[in-house]
């Protein structure tokens, strides 16, 4: 039932300007989402709806590696978005040029992550974990205009591409995966972008 995630317009925005402001860093944060109904290729269907993304300023990152640095702020910001009746349904993460796969390291961390956020009654029963990877992209030929975006869906992971400047600009594929704590499983999502 929990198969369909679909990208909000403005949590697409900051999901791409947080992973792009430092491109050779990976970038993470919360999503907040609800489920909800669609329209998806024509359809309605049932899907877990991702309104907004925050970008975690309080993290330690790198060229391979992302997570959050104080988990008292972690937990006071579930804690915060909770209390004013939204809920954050899971979290994201850049790698810069790799693929849009969990490591084995995510997994570690998540299923840590998970258990420290049960022990505390948060409330987590299901999680999902996004995974954008950035390809920055030189271009052979100039763009017919100076800004180009266009979206391309496939069956399961989305990848947008955007050129900014006359033969440069990145190539972003979004991956998304439920993992289950009661059975420390995951599964892969499909992705929709507006
Ligand atoms: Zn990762």
């Amino acid at each position: 039932m929990k198969s369909t995630v679909y990208v909000a317009e403005n949590c697409l925005a900051t999901l791409i300007a947080s992973c792009l402001e430092v491109p050779h860093k990976e970038a993470g944060g919360f999503l907040i989402g609800k489920e909800d109904k669609r329209f998806v290729a024509g359809e309605r269907i049932g899907c877990l709806t991702l309104d907004a993304a925050y970008p975690i300023r309080t993290c330690r990152s790198g060229k391979g590696f992302w997570q959050p640095a104080n988990t008292r702020a972690y937990k006071r910001i579930i804690g915060t978005i909770k209390a004013i009746g939204f809920n954050i349904v899971g979290e994201y993460h850049s790698h810069i040029a790799n693929v849009a796969e969990l490591s084995d390291d995510d997994k570690e961390f998540i299923e840590q992550e998970i258990k420290d956020l049960a022990k505390d009654e948060v409330g987590i029963t299901s999680w999902i974990e996004m995974v954008l990877n950035i390809e920055p992209k030189t271009y052979s030929r100039k763009p017919r205009r100076g800004c180009q975006c266009s979206y391309f869906s496939k069956e399961i992971r989305c990848t947008v591409k955007g050129i900014r400047e006359p033969l440069k600009g990145y190539s972003i594929t979004i991956g998304t995966y439920w993992f289950d704590p009661k059975t420390s499983s995951y599964e892969e999502a499909v992705v929709h972008v507006p």
